[in-house]
């Protein structure tokens, strides 16, 4: 069966390319960057050409870049690396989990933490974020694209105000970069991490952006790996894989990829607002990455979608995320004020450099069918329209 994957968000398949340019580092070319003979230097050589390849995508120097296993690792980095007890931290209520759980361990270490709400569009204000801060304030993590929407925050700002106040910025861009130009000049931020697998590189492998003077403490201690920022044997194969994939994506953003891709994202959500009654683009009158569109369908349980989808050969999710048996509606959605019954009718539609035309119109001949079916079923909507016929 012809399967259409449209769930970039949460991963995207590695391209061929990259599969090609690390295939040698699994067999003959397979050192450890750190030995001095002919096979460590080869490897080393390899680290030190993806360093230099990720750095021109983030627009930095080489010796900036702290390879890591991938973007929680570091936003963790980024965030324990700076902060402690007795410190205070801005962030805000949308920020990925890896951020979010990082802040709330944090605060039980005995370091304050002020959460920074969104507005309906998912925006943060950055002047919220200018009078949170405190005469401790020691951090501002701030996600430059959210994960569910696709929001681009107004980093650029809020790296002006972290800069005249005197604290440092953290972004977390593992879902801006590769979809739209991250340029940690521009942004003003000391620290920036992005995630291998979100730009068609390998799974745990990922990078920290640190600017220099930035003083950083390690999370794990051993060698001298990474200037002494992240200790342990560099992931060979997967560094070369990380830096290919920044090649791409860099070469793809010049070549107007976005823009194309934008184009292809608003064509099929404006067929599906047109053609299904009563559905929304969570926060569309925002600036969003070109890949992401959320869309919620009044009435509907966004879970049972996405496995009806499934079954017709469509891979796509919702926000919410699954503990404890019970569907949590999705963090960010209910704190752009969403309420968690339109929270769990949301699902999100995420397009990667794959994607086609023809795989848009796969999706587009299922979609309306399906939510018809789940409608149907629902007795929500079966209420809704009864009233309305009255
Ligand atoms: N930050 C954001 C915004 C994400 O979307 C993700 C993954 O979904 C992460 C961090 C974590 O990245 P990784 O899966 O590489 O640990």
């Amino acid at each position: 069966m012809q399967r259409v994957y449209l769930d970039n968000n949460a991963t995207t398949p590695l391209l061929p390319e990259v599969f090609e340019a690390m295939h040698p580092y699994f067999l003959e070319k397979f050192g450890n960057a750190s030995s001095i003979h002919q096979q460590g230097q080869q490897a080393r050589a390899a680290v030190e050409q993806a360093r230099e390849s990720v750095a021109a995508l983030l627009g930095c120097r080489a010796a900036e870049i702290v390879f890591t296993s991938g973007g929680t690792e570091g936003d963790n980095l980024g965030v324990f690396g700076i902060a402690g007890a007795g410190d205070h931290v801005i962030t805000s209520t949308i920020e990925h989990h890896a951020v979010l759980n990082a802040c709330k361990r944090l605060e039980q270490l005995g370091c304050e933490v002020t959460y920074v709400p969104v507005n309906a569009e998912a925006l943060i204000d950055p002047l919220a974020v200018a009078a949170a801060i405190r005469p401790n304030t020691r951090l501002i993590s701030i996600m430059m694209a959210n994960n569910e929407t696709g929001v681009v925050q107004p980093v650029a700002e809020i790296g002006k105000i972290a800069q005249e106040r005197g604290v440092l910025f953290h972004t977390d861009a593992v879902q801006a970069a590769g979809k739209i130009p991250v340029n940690v000049k521009e942004i003003g931020c000391q620290l920036l991490s992005i995630s291998g697998h979100k730009i068609h590189g390998p799974q745990g492998t990922g990078a920290l952006y640190v600017r220099r003077g930035t003083l950083l403490k390690p999370l794990f201690y051993g060698g001298r790996h990474e200037r002494s920022r992240r200790a342990g044997t560099e992931n060979l194969p997967g560094l070369v894989g990380l830096g290919r994939a920044a090649d791409i994506a860099r070469e793809w953003l010049a070549e107007g990829g976005d823009k194309k891709m934008a184009a292809m994202r608003d064509r099929f959500e404006k067929t599906i607002l047109g053609c299904v009654e009563r559905t929304r683009v969570n926060s569309g009158s925002a600036s969003r990455t070109p890949n992401t569109s959320n869309i919620i369908f009044d009435c509907i349980e966004g879970e049972a979608l996405v496995i009806a989808l499934d079954l017709k050969g469509v891979s796509v999710s919702t926000g919410a995320a699954c503990s404890s048996g019970a569907i949590e509606p999705s963090h960010v959605l209910t704190a752009m004020g969403l309420t968690p019954d339109e929270a769990r009718a949301s699902i999100r539609f995420s397009l990667g450099k794959q994607s086609t035309e023809e795989d848009l119109s796969f999706v587009l001949e299922r979609v309306p069918e399906t939510v018809t079916r789940l409608r149907e079923l629902s007795p929500v909507w079966k209420a809704e329209v009864r009233s309305a016929s009255c």
